[in-house]
């Protein structure tokens, strides 16, 4: 059998669940190998933002590669990543002066939190190295990603690796004074505060007010601790705005980007700092430099894929249809208010989101109904994937009319099958 040596990511394939075989994909649409048209309701895993192979970010991939595919970073530069670099200060906050390119999220986080560690070690006699994170987060796979990540069953065999952070509680409606206390207490020798604005994606679509970031954004300058946004989920527009802390008025010391950053076409991530985290690697000795670099750091095929999006987002109408696609979710919401086995329906920018009513021995990411429910949506050509016992949308922003009303419909049938 072909394919059978694939080891698939967060996959038990001692479940014998299938897993199909996509050959295409095409707006808010991927095609199996048998012909089945799947509606892409999050987005390939939270990447896509204008749909699927879209014919400007394909062009550019193409010209690049057969132009420069792949050149080190270090000492050496081009084209691709200086017009990148360029492109993305006009439209990231201004204090953000400084573009280092990686290759996923979890390594934008790794870069974010050495950056603050460098940072603070520069700072002679007060080497702060504690970070603050926040409960029910997640900032990725890897190790020191993990570490400022919620502790779960998804991480219980790797917990002697790692580190110890302080964790604040999660700004549930009516406990924000609690998160805040947290974090002014943790403050006074905390490195950095890591977080993700507005939204906690893989830790349950969780949202929180913008008010609430400011004033979290507000202590940690008070404390000079930096603050660092991680964005890789909510940037591109995902939360209604280019980046959810622009609701907040809210300037992050550091700032992750990836998924979006080139459309979800191909990888790629940068990570923003403040000029002072720059100035604190900057001097004539070696040993202050930034240790940092993965071999496909800037590569510039990815980097051609990243222009040809920020060119999307100044020539096309990408502001309106995330307000159209955001205006039609919230009418969803509505509609699940007089849904008896429904609870929570919320909504952060383009992502609807709601929880089925489960006892409560069987919410969290364990929950049973995850696998009944992939295999309905699976059967019903969704591509839907519940978070424990809370299910939500997050399709590309150029999904049709009727593409969204399936996925709504599917969403709501599926809370009927399971319970
Ligand atoms: C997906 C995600 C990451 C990790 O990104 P990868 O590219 O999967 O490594 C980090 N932070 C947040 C908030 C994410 O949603």
């Amino acid at each position: 059998m072909m394919g059978t040596s694939i080891w698939h990511p967060f996959t038990q394939h001692g479940l014998r669940e299938p897993i199909p075989e996509i050959v295409r994909a095409e707006g808010a649409a991927l095609y199996t190998k048998e012909g089945q048209r799947i509606i892409d309701g999050i987005s390939s895993w939270w990447v896509n933002t204008h749909g699927h192979c879209h014919p400007r970010i394909a062009a550019a991939i193409a010209q690049q590669a057969s132009q420069l595919d792949q050149m080190i970073f270090a000492g050496w530069t081009h084209g691709p990543a200086q017009e990148l670099a360029h492109g993305l200060r006009p439209i990231m906050p201004p204090d953000l002066t400084r573009v280092f390119f990686s290759d996923s999220g979890s390594t934008a986080v790794e870069v974010a939190l050495k950056m603050a560690l460098g940072y603070w070690r520069s700072r002679k006699g007060e080497a702060r190295h504690r970070i603050v994170v926040m409960e029910h987060s997640y900032h990725g796979d890897t190790i020191g990603a993990m570490s400022v990540g919620a502790r779960g069953v998804f991480n219980q065999a790797y917990e002697p690796l790692l580190f110890n952070t302080i964790t604040i509680p999660f700004p549930a409606p009516g406990r924000e004074q609690a998160t805040l206390d947290a974090l002014e207490a943790a403050s006074h020798d905390a490195a950095a505060f890591i977080v993700e604005p507005l939204i906690l994606g893989a830790g349950g679509m969780l949202v929180y007010p913008p008010a609430v970031l400011a004033e979290m954004r507000e202590i940690c300058a008070r404390h000079g601790v930096l603050f660092i946004a991680d964005e890789v989920m909510t940037g591109w527009g995902r939360t209604g705005t280019l980046l959810a802390c622009e609701q907040a008025n809210v300037t992050p010391d550091i700032l992750c980007l990836s998924k979006g950053l080139t459309g979800g076409s191909v990888p790629l991530a940068v990570t923003m700092a403040i000029e002072p985290v720059y100035q604190a690697h900057y001097s004539k000795d070696r040993a202050d430099m930034f240790f940092h670099s993965s071999s496909y750091t800037a590569n510039p095929i990815a980097c051609a894929a990243a222009n040809a999006n920020l060119a999307i987002w100044a020539e096309e109408p990408v502001m309106q249809r995330i307000d159209t696609l955001a205006r039609k979710q919230q009418a969803f919401v509505d509609s699940l208010r007089s849904v008896p086995t429904v609870e929570n329906a919320r909504r952060c920018g383009t992502i609807a989101a709601f929880d089925i009513k489960v006892p409560f021995g069987q919410r969290g990411y364990m929950a049973g109904l995850a696998p009944a429910l992939l295999a309905y949506y699976r059967e019903r050509g969704l591509l839907l994937r519940p978070l424990g016992n809370t299910v939500y949308a997050m399709p590309p922003y150029c999904i049709a009319t009727a593409d969204l009303a399936a996925l709504h419909e599917g969403l709501v049938q599926s809370v009927d099958e399971a319970v």
